[in-house]
């Protein structure tokens, strides 16, 4: 079988950073689960479909015309429809409409197989909330990556800072925590770290001891 490793943790932990160096150190395909529910999401946003029409909504998830396509530097082009949305699946509108529809089971089943089609040679990291615990099941090696809330949205203030958008860090506080309610407390495929997974409290770590600690892991 070709092997994974799947990174789980909850929004702002640092999980897209980890999983794209761990990819870049071993030379593996990477899957950004997260990005797939954003994309449907953004589509709900875009056709302004009724959240609370389920039968559209799958029907939606179902047809998504979604491609990944990776460029020769390494970096990953998102179309949408045929177009590249890589930046408006960052906004945190898309994150909140992705954690909106994120519990309807028919909607995750629709986007399981999507996930399962990047597990390709010669292996995958697979980054998201339920790839230990449901899509990649039997994956040898699982991580699960935690820190605290405060921690977390200071961490996405810094990323945001970057990239010139200044956003109080109360208010991205009370995000990732509305965000981690919803997404440790729905029914299906909640939050929580599968069993045999290796939870990593990176609170006090810097990205390089996260990486460290999880390639050896990859050693063991
Ligand atoms: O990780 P990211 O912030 O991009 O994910 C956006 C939302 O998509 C999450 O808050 C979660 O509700 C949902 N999601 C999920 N399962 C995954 C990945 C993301 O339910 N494997």
């Amino acid at each position: 079988p070709i092997p994974v490793i799947t990174i789980d943790g909850p929004s702002g932990v640092g999980k897209g950073t980890t999983c794209a160096l761990v990819a870049e150190q071993l030379g593996w395909h990477l899957l950004d689960s997260g990005s797939i529910y954003r994309a449907l999401a953004l589509k709900v946003m875009k056709a302004s479909i009724d959240t609370k029409d389920e039968a559209l909504l799958i029907e939606t998830a179902k047809s998504l015309q979604l491609s990944f396509t990776v460029a020769d530097d390494g970096t990953t082009q998102i179309k949408l429809d045929g177009e590249v949305v890589n930046e408006q699946l960052r906004s945190e509108a898309c994150g909140d409409m992705a954690s909106k529809i994120a519990p309807i089971p028919a909607i995750r089943q629709a986007l399981f197989i999507r996930q399962k089609a990047f597990q390709r040679h010669p292996g995958l990291v697979a980054d998201g909330r339920d790839m230990g615990t449901v899509v990649f099941k039997s994956a040898p090696l699982k991580v699960f990556l935690t820190a605290n809330a405060e921690e977390r949205a200071k961490r996405r203030h810094k990323q945001l800072k970057l990239k010139g958008v200044d956003v109080k860090i109360r208010a991205l506080l009370e995000d990732i925590e509305a965000r981690d309610f919803r997404d440790s407390t729905r029914k299906v495929a909640p939050l929580v770290p599968a069993a045999d997974a290796h939870v990593i409290d990176t609170s006090d770590l810097s990205i390089k001891q996260v990486l460290a600690q999880i390639m050896n892991l990859v050693e063991q």
